[in-house]
């Protein structure tokens, strides 16, 4: 493998079989040796050892042992918002490396993996430490006869399976990490079997930085084996998972038995609502973006547009032109706007869908292939179609693939309403208008954790993100986040 800028420098983590981190050691997993690919070439990254059930109930194990002697959770507060402090600093002072290692195994542009993702993961670790010291109960008055005194307690669920997917690895790591670690719980991380190199790289600077053994404990491992293991686990308190609807919906099942905790941030078919008093050098650049950045594999993608027939025309050949003029490429190369998918599988599945759509009626504006070349490309895609029920319209493509329906004058803020909720997932939404009533009255009838107004962005670490409807259960970051891995205990005392 080579790397395409002389301005890097080789990981180590590429050059040995992936590691397990179990209990502050580096130890091989008992599993098969996996290929870790990369992307951009379809050529073999790295090799990686994965998880047994042996490897998942050890880890387990040492995560349980130290939840229950308190080395993590009766840590002093600050102490613990110290150490985790520090773990950023390291993860800061690292942040190339691992930034180049995100890119390389997952395709995405360099740039962006460093100054955007890692540096977003960094920042959700150091808002998530602040709440070490800040997470408090309250008293509260009671109603009953008597005299008393209650208050409550907000206290560490215990051991936390952690189970992320590709797309964004690091970053999605640390969404639970930082709220599981500030709140005292002890964690294993499963990262996705296609792309566990950023996880074992953030748990070797996690021991550096003094956290101590056993608090965070990752497991490279398919999904059927080490993620299964870990919800069906007796001392694991509680599962998080980011991820395909359909194992969030087993996963659920899984966690019945013992009803252990669960956050599910499931997909999102988001849709992206242009009236034509929007600023369009605000909207076609925004709408572009929402579908295109990480080549579609974003869960709060805004991959249905809604945009009145006034701007049509002007709108989809905006994103037209900015799907034409986009430069793919392989992430370490410099120039490079869009990577490709995570694998030939996912380049497939997006292909399928693209043939479904078109099957169905669908009229492709640009895109809608893979290029000729190595690794798994695919053309950034406009689709127009009428059928609000096909498939394109109405399931997580989670490539990019942008699928284009207009509306008109005729149309109430409650039609427009109807459209852009008709559908299972309800994760994100995005709206472009300069009527601050329009955009409040969307806002408030957008059914979706996330409303966006004249704008794609909007992830904070102190906002609470996730999901209405089938995108899942639960939020991640701001103090919700936090919360999550949390129990709440009310303590009551008569007085007199
Ligand atoms: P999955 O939901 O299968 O994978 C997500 C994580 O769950 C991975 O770590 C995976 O492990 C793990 N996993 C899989 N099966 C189990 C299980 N039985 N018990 C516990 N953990 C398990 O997503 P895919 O990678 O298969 O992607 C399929 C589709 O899901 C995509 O095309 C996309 O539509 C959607 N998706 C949505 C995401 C989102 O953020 N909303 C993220 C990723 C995918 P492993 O991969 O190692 O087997």
């Amino acid at each position: 493998m080579t790397l395409t800028s002389t301005a890097h420098v080789r990981p180590a983590l590429l050059d040995a079989p992936l590691p397990l981190l179990i209990d502050g050691r580096e130890v091989a997993g008992r599993g098969a040796v996996i290929d870790v690919m990369n992307p951009s070439t379809g050529e073999v990254l790295a090799r990686a050892t994965s998880a047994t059930v042996e490897d998942v109930d050890a880890a387990v194990a040492a995560a349980r042992t130290a939840f229950d002697d308190g080395r993590w959770s009766k840590l002093a507060p600050a102490r613990r918002a110290a150490l985790l402090q520090r773990w950023a600093d390291l993860l800061e002072e690292n942040i190339e490396e691992i930034a180049l290692l995100e890119s390389l195994n997952c395709g995405k542009p360099f740039p962006i993996a460093r100054d955007f993702e890692i540096r977003q993961g960094i920042e959700i670790l150091r808002y998530q430490s602040g709440w070490a010291t800040k997470l408090n109960g309250e008293t509260r008055d009671m109603s009953l006869p008597g005299t008393w005194h209650a208050y409550t307690r907000r206290q560490a669920i215990g051991v936390a399976g952690l189970i992320v997917p590709w797309n964004v690895p690091f970053t999605l790591a640390m969404s639970k990490l930082a709220p599981a670690l500030a709140a005292g719980c002890t964690t294993v991380l499963k990262p996705a079997e296609l792309t566990p190199l950023t996880a074992v790289r953030l748990g070797q600077l996690a021991v550096e930085a003094g956290i101590p053994t056993g608090v965070v404990n990752i497991i490279p491992g398919p999904g059927s084996v080490a993620g299964q293991r870990l919800a069906e686990h007796p001392d694991v308190d509680k599962i998080s998972f980011t991820g395909s609807t359909a194992v969030g919906q087993h996963l659920l099942r899984t966690v019945s038995h013992d009803l252990k905790r669960i956050s599910l941030e499931l997909g999102g078919k988001s849709p992206v609502v242009i009236y034509p008093d929007a600023d369009l050098s605000i909207a076609i650049p925004g709408a572009a973006q929402a579908i295109f950045a990480n080549s579609g594999q974003v869960c709060a993608a805004g991959s249905r547009l809604y945009v009145h027939r006034d701007v049509a025309d002007e709108v989809v050949a905006g994103i037209k032109k900015i799907a034409e003029s986009m430069q793919l490429g392989a992430g370490t190369e410099p120039g490079t706007q869009m990577g490709p998918l995570v694998s030939s599988v996912q380049r497939d599945k997006v292909l399928d869908y693209l043939a479904q759509g078109v099957a169905a009626g669908g009229t492709i504006v640009t895109g809608g292939f893979a290029p000729e070349r190595d690794g798994y490309f695919i053309q950034p895609t406009v689709m127009l179609i009428e059928d609000p029920q096909a498939s394109v319209v109405k399931e997580e493509i989670f490539g990019p693939v942008l699928v284009a329906q207009t509306f008109g004058d005729e149309d109430s803020i409650e039609d427009v309403l109807a459209m852009a909720n008709d559908n299972e997932y309800g994760l994100n939404s995005l709206v472009f208008t300069r009527d601050i009533s329009r955009a409040l009255l969307l806002a408030e009838g957008l059914q979706a954790g996330n409303v966006r107004v004249n704008t794609p962005a909007g992830m904070d670490p102190a906002l609470p993100f996730g999901g209405y409807g089938m995108s899942g259960w639960g939020r991640e970051n701001g103090r919700e986040g936090v919360e999550a891995y949390t129990e709440l205990k009310t303590v009551t005392i008569k007085l007199g």
